[in-house]
């Protein structure tokens, strides 16, 4: 069965075909973050449905070339640095290592290239582009000495998010500071510099300014991947106008289809609100850390509902996260003690032949998470049935303990099996006679030292399991 994909451009799940399919080779942008605080989870929840999806196309055979940018000028970054004083670089620097921490701390996969939209390198192809625009019609400077692109010359404006040019002409008022555009939806390519800009800005053939958002991902996209690429991603709020702009900006240029397959993220709500610092439930990755929960966790949690479904956030949602991942860690260790002997790397082929695929095939229609997650939980359920009434052999287990290596190269939740240091599994120890003496204050004391130092116990039916924490060094 090929895969599909819901394109947002026609609003059906398609098949998916590249643009080179003897090759494999797959092209692909994520819009990042722009640096100007910690992103939140709700920023995670689409960064990991990327995550999954380029895990699914490699598992598929698809190689992956994928380009992640940074947004590190923007009217929040520039308003953020002025508010602390410092410079821009400096501002934004911290949020971008924060950004690579929490990353790796959710298992997402690191992009091919990181392009920050500073650096000079795409700063010169956005005024290449703006230029060409020009000369084409399709942008123009106007009497504030920014330059918008000129959306009445793009036809296909408003393709995308399937919006009618005719809505926008009939909203009524228009900002002050927007008189001089000719048409109320043209967008800026080229932001002259004003007072508030500071120190940031760069010499153009139109004066010193800044590059709008929408011309950085265009640049960024097209100098690292080409004219074409096959698959653009983002969340739905990302849709209109900043990809909208994105066509019109690299088509108008380079007069090719930009983006054969669009796919967008839903929101995340938390407690069925949108997240708002105002309502404070506003989270990031460190305010979950800090609870408790596992950077594996976290990710399970923000995976396990299907990309283009609404996904609201819990604490009730988190504990069920930690539940599932117990299970799973519970059922791989069973397997591994049961196929105690047999080596997988031995192991007749044909064996993991015989196994389903209904996991791959669910994803392969339009990522079906759920559907894959209930097929692992329903063969987790079966199998540790089979192991309770002995009617299960090495080889068997060895067979889907490779099977779980397959799929977990999509959903990278498995433990770390690290082992405990002495100090650790003296005090583990200590705290297993403690539970058995029923003297649950010194386990409690004990499960408190042992976090102290950087591991964290969960009491399980076989007893307690300890895992290093999330972010804490080797
Ligand atoms: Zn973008």
């Amino acid at each position: 069965m090929p895969l599909r994909f819901f394109n947002t451009y026609s609003r059906e799940v398609e098949e998916f075909q590249p643009r080179d399919a003897a090759s494999r080779k797959i092209d692909m942008y994520t819009c990042g973050p722009t640096v100007y605080s910690r992103a939140h989870i709700g920023n995670f929840r689409a960064y990991i449905f990327e995550d999954l999806l380029q895990r699914h196309l490699e598992l598929r055979g698809y190689e992956v070339h994928r380009v992640m940018n940074i947004t590190d000028v923007d009217d929040k970054t520039i308003h953020g640095a002025r508010e602390a004083g410092v410079p821009l670089s400096k501002f934004t620097a911290q949020f971008k290592q924060a950004f690579f921490e929490d990353i790796e701390t959710l298992r997402i996969k690191r992009a091919d290239e990181f392009p920050a939209a500073t650096d000079q390198r795409y700063i010169d192809r956005m005024i290449a582009m703006i230029g060409a625009l020009i000369s084409r019609g399709l942008a123009y400077q106007a009497e504030d000495k920014s330059v918008y692109f000129r959306i009445n010359k793009f036809p296909d404006y408003g393709k995308l998010a399937h919006f009618d040019l005719t809505q926008l002409q009939s909203t009524g008022r228009v900002k002050h500071d927007e008189y001089d555009k000719e048409h109320i939806g043209d967008f800026a390519l080229w932001k002259a510099w004003d007072e508030e800009d500071g120190e940031v800005g760069w010499e153009s053939p139109w004066g010193r300014g800044r590059p709008g958002w929408h011309i950085e991902c265009s640049a960024m996209a097209t100098t690292l991947l080409g004219d074409q690429i096959d698959i653009h991603c983002g969340g739905v709020d990302n849709i209109f106008p900043h990809h909208e702009a994105e066509i019109a900006q690299s088509e108008g240029v380079t007069g090719k289809e930009f983006v054969r397959y669009w796919l967008h993220c839903a929101h995340l709500l938390v407690d069925g609100q949108k997240m708002s610092k105002s309502l404070g439930n506003f989270y990031t990755l460190p305010d979950l850390l800090e609870k408790g929960y596992t950077g594996p966790e976290i990710r399970y949690a923000l995976m396990r509902v299907h990309y283009r479904t609404p996904l609201n956030f819990t604490w009730e949602g988190m504990d069920e996260a930690r539940e599932s991942l117990s299970r799973i860690d519970n059922w791989l260790e069973r397997l591994r003690e049961c196929s105690a002997g047999v080596q997988l790397a031995k192991l007749d082929k044909r064996q993991v032949g015989n196994l389903p695929h209904t996991f791959e095939e669910a994803l392969d229609d339009d990522l079906n998470i759920s559907a894959a997650l209930g097929f692992l939980f329903e063969t987790i359920r079966e199998t540790n049935r089979a192991m309770d009434r002995k009617e299960f052999d090495a080889a068997k287990a060895s067979a889907w303990l490779n099977w779980w290596n397959r799929i977990n190269t999509v959903l990278d939740l498995e433990a770390e099996t690290a082992e405990l240091p002495a100090e650790i599994a003296k005090l583990a120890e200590a705290r297993t006679q403690a539970r058995l003496a029923k003297d649950f204050q010194t386990s409690d004391k004990l499960r408190d030292k042992i976090a102290a130092l950087g591991w964290e116990v969960r009491d399980t039916k076989d007893g307690q399991k300890i895992t290093r924490r999330a972010g804490e060094p080797a």
